[in-house]
């Protein structure tokens, strides 16, 4: 689908290109043609936008850099206990363990800073910007 949708909007010279996404993929045509892309493709809604991918400061709209991450260092760590807890013989108390640390890492990085803003310095945890992006879309539908 997303191939014939490709070949109608490259006939209209319009210049779109198909993003794998976890679950499908996405099909992004430059923000400028962005009518003429919907017009030619009335049932589909090509995403034009990036907020999807790149974070953007609630307050400058500048891109936003991830900050150092840990989450993937704590991973390993979890994984190596559970692993541990399973060769000493204790495979459902290593699960337990590891489960415990997962929900510690999703718990944390929904609260720590994750994110920084390149212009304004500002620091943005995951929970604060799904909060400015929640009511920014309120804003918009006003
Ligand atoms: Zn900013």
């Amino acid at each position: 689908m997303a191939e014939e949708d490709l070949r109608v909007l490259a006939e209209a010279e319009i210049a779109a290109y198909v993003k794998p996404l976890s679950r499908g993929f996405q099909l992004l045509v430059p923000e400028g043609l962005r009518q003429q892309a919907l017009e030619i493709l009335p049932p589909v809604q090509p995403d034009t936008d990036p907020d999807e991918d790149i974070e953007r400061c609630p307050n400058c709209e500048s891109q936003l850099h991830a900050i150092g991450d840990l989450d993937g260092v704590l991973f390993l760590a979890a994984v190596v206990a559970g692993g541990w807890m399973a060769y000493e013989g204790h495979p459902g108390r290593g699960v337990l363990l590891f489960a415990a640390c997962a929900l510690i890492i999703r718990v944390l990085a929904r609260h720590r800073s994750a994110w920084q803003c390149g212009n304004c310095r500002a620091r943005f945890s995951a929970g604060e910007l799904d909060a400015a992006r929640e009511s920014r879309r309120r804003h918009a539908a006003d």
